[in-house]
């Protein structure tokens, strides 16, 4: 099956387990993903048309290695895209992207190929296959089933229309909120800039100078608008941006009517709703649910409001102090939506007087890398060597072998830590190689992030934040790289229910947070000394500011985004405006003023992938902190939460086992019990 490349020339087509980065040019990537894709296509067509090919062994095994053989080939140059990119590579990846994305929405609609999946679910074997083989089957027929393809006429026609119309109606949406974003713009004189400190200076002459123009604009821009409704001491500038802000591309506003979503959101909920129902589900919330852990929609509900009733007295109370002090401290009778973030600082600083610059020197990268891999060693028993002989795209990259305990090589990583020309903004962990059982083919991840890099005699010094996130996407590498399942559909990451999927990531995030952790690697660059317990307590005590506050207007985004997409009913249309008010009525604390248009520029749930799904943050977030609560019980008792009988029980029952079975299974036989959202609250600070 797995035919020897056409070409060894290309470095794209190589059997090795790493790719050979120097070697690969743009030329190669067109060539090597069209020779993939035909043999791809043409080994399809013969499994299809072979009636023997309808076992695991014979159908599903061929395509996971016809799909590995793909993903081997794209990975380099999708990551290259990533860090190393230039105009020529650009080219040739959206050329290939293109192909790749079309002959995926082939094979998902591939009737043949289903039918044949349908008999090896039928078939006598698929009883005695292992768990994980078995759930890739089961997976498997899923994604067709709600791709279409089972559906008779003309069922199956028209369902196709709505998703070709359902995916020009998301870019249409999300292209209406970026034209109103850039359609709006406000030059400020230096008195309106009081209380910016000196970066948000910079954004705005940052924006002004993308314009052509001197001096200071306000613009529409995410950062910007975060700045100046947190730091602009002039009320009137902070309403302005605000309304202009909460009205784009709707009925309201400044250029009210010009981009209006209205519509859409009306046409993209009806066809959503006929979608779910052609499948046969109740509901769009119903059919979002189908691969996620929480199941139900009960359960998502329940969960929402049972966070609201504890979460919303909290939110009452910090906003209650937050009118107290902006009362007695600011001169604000009256505080307003466009007040909150601005009040909030002030407080925050006569409170907490922190600054993230104090803790940098502490956070010097060589050390805090060794602390994570450290880290992973005491937890879970695997040990990384560097190498030096593995080629890399960039000088700054570096390459590590994971071994288990007894020397075996089980995995290895590549780590790209520093912000540089060419590289995409952000952090992310990205699968080069997956676990492939057939081949024997070891797991390999790219874990890149955006620290500042070194200067002259001084390390690259992180954030807090910056730690937080190099933890974050380790904790996506150890899913990936610690599993034990050796078919890719279902192996690390992949196959891992969308709301279950960032619990191994914000789970790491906690040990950023423990004096213990960061006793391992927090240490001046210069002196060496330890964190500072006074610096310590304040960054502590920050963490859980307003907290209250955060949680129930998350609550408003997830509980609305739900209930949206599950009592639609067709006879009376989309109650965009009216659910919104029920939702706040019930979780929130402060009523914005009616013509404020938040759900008009809400591009999660109308053009990314959160529809009915935007609840999902929230749950991850339970789950991971419940699961690192087993940590600190077991801290209660030995006195560390590196505790390595319970860091082996989490590599077994969550880290090894990916996708091969239901998330909840594997919460459940971690913790014993299945998740408390009492954990997040304590996550919070909302309860003791
Ligand atoms: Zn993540």
């Amino acid at each position: 099956m797995n035919a020897p490349a056409p070409s060894n020339a290309n470095p794209l087509l190589s059997p090795a387990l790493l790719p050979d980065f120097p070697a690969i040019t743009p030329a190669h990537v067109v060539p090597a993903v069209e020779a993939v894709l035909a043999d791809y296509r043409a080994a399809v067509e013969r499994l299809v048309a072979d009636p023997s090919a309808r076992d695991f062994d014979s159908l599903a095994a061929p395509l996971e290695q016809l799909d590995e053989r793909l993903s081997r080939t794209w990975s380099p140059v999708s990551h290259l895209h990533g860090v190393q990119d230039s105009p020529a590579l650009r080219e040739v990846y959206s050329d290939a992207d293109e192909r790749i994305t079309e002959f995926t929405t082939e094979l998902g609609q591939h009737r043949g190929l289903f039918e044949a999946m349908t008999a090896v679910r039928a078939g006598a074997g698929f009883a005695s296959l292992d768990r994980a083989q078995r759930t890739l089957v089961e997976d498997s027929l899923r994604g067709f089933r709600n791709s279409g393809v089972a559906l008779e006429e003309p069922a199956r026609t028209r369902f196709r229309a709505i998703q070709t119309e359902l995916s020009k109606l998301d870019t249409a949406f999300e292209e209406a909120v970026l034209d109103a974003s850039e359609a709006w713009s406000l030059p400020l004189a230096e008195a309106q800039l009081a209380g910016l400190p000196p970066s948000a200076r910079e954004l705005l002459a940052g924006q002004a100078k993308a314009k052509g123009r001197d001096g200071f604009l306000a613009t529409l821009k995410g950062p910007v608008v975060q700045a100046l409704l947190t730091y602009a001491d002039d009320r009137a500038l902070r309403e302005t941006v605000y309304a202009a802000y909460h009205t784009r591309a709707s009925d309201q506003g400044p250029h009210a009517g010009q981009y209006d979503n209205s519509e859409r959101i009306a046409r993209i909920l009806a066809l959503r709703h006929e979608s779910a129902r052609l499948l046969g589900f109740a509901s769009a919330a119903h059919e979002s649910l189908d691969d996620k852990m929480a199941g139900t929609p009960e359960r998502v509900l329940a969960f929402l409001r049972e966070l609201a009733a504890k979460a919303k007295p909290v939110a009452q109370r910090e906003l209650e102090e937050l009118r107290a002090f902006a009362s007695a401290e600011l001169g604000l009778d009256e505080l307003q939506p466009w007040d909150v973030a601005w009040a909030s600082e002030k407080l925050r600083v006569a409170r907490y007087a922190f600054e993230e610059e104090q803790l940098k020197p502490y956070f010097a990268l060589p050390g805090v890398l060794k602390g994570v891999l450290d880290l992973a060693t005491d937890l879970f028993g695997v040990r990384f060597a560097e190498r030096f002989d593995v080629p890399v795209w960039h000088a700054d990259a570096q390459y590590f072998d994971v071994l288990d305990a007894d020397g075996t090589l089980r995995a290895g990583v590549y780590f790209d830590h520093y912000a540089r020309e060419g590289k995409r903004g952000g952090a992310w962990m990205d699968v080069c190689r997956s676990r492939l059982g057939l081949t024997g083919q070891i797991p390999v991840a790219y874990l890149t992030c955006n620290a500042a890099p070194p200067v002259e005699g001084r390390p690259s010094l992180l954030t807090h934040d910056d730690v937080l996130t190099l933890f974050h996407e380790f904790g996506h590498g150890l899913h990936h790289l610690l599993t034990e399942i050796g078919w890719p559909a279902v192996s690390g990451i992949h196959g891992v229910e969308w709301d279950a999927v960032e619990l191994p990531s914000q789970f790491m995030e906690n040990f950023g947070w423990k004096r213990e952790a960061l006793d391992r690697f927090a240490r001046h660059w210069q002196t060496g000394e330890p964190l500072p317990e006074a610096l310590f307590a304040k960054m502590t005590a920050a963490r859980h500011f307003h907290a209250g506050l955060f949680l129930v207007r998350q609550l408003e985004f997830a509980l609305y985004d739900f209930r949206l997409h599950l009592e639609y009913d067709p006879a009376l249309g989309p109650r965009t405006l009216e659910l919104l008010d029920e939702v706040r009525a019930e979780v929130s604390v402060m009523t914005p003023p009616a013509w404020q248009r938040f759900p008009h520029a809400f591009t999660h749930i109308f053009a990314g992938g959160y529809a009915a799904g935007y609840y999902s943050y929230l749950w991850a977030e339970v789950l991971s902190a419940d699961a690192f609560g087993a940590f600190e019980d077991a801290a209660r008792l030995s006195g560390s939460v590196f505790d390595a009988a319970t860091g082996e029980r989490y590599r077994r029952e969550i880290l090894a086992v990916g996708g091969s079975r239901p998330a909840l299974e594997s919460f459940i036989a971690f913790r014993g019990r299945e998740p408390d959202p009492m954990a997040l609250l304590k996550s919070y600070g909302l309860v003791a």
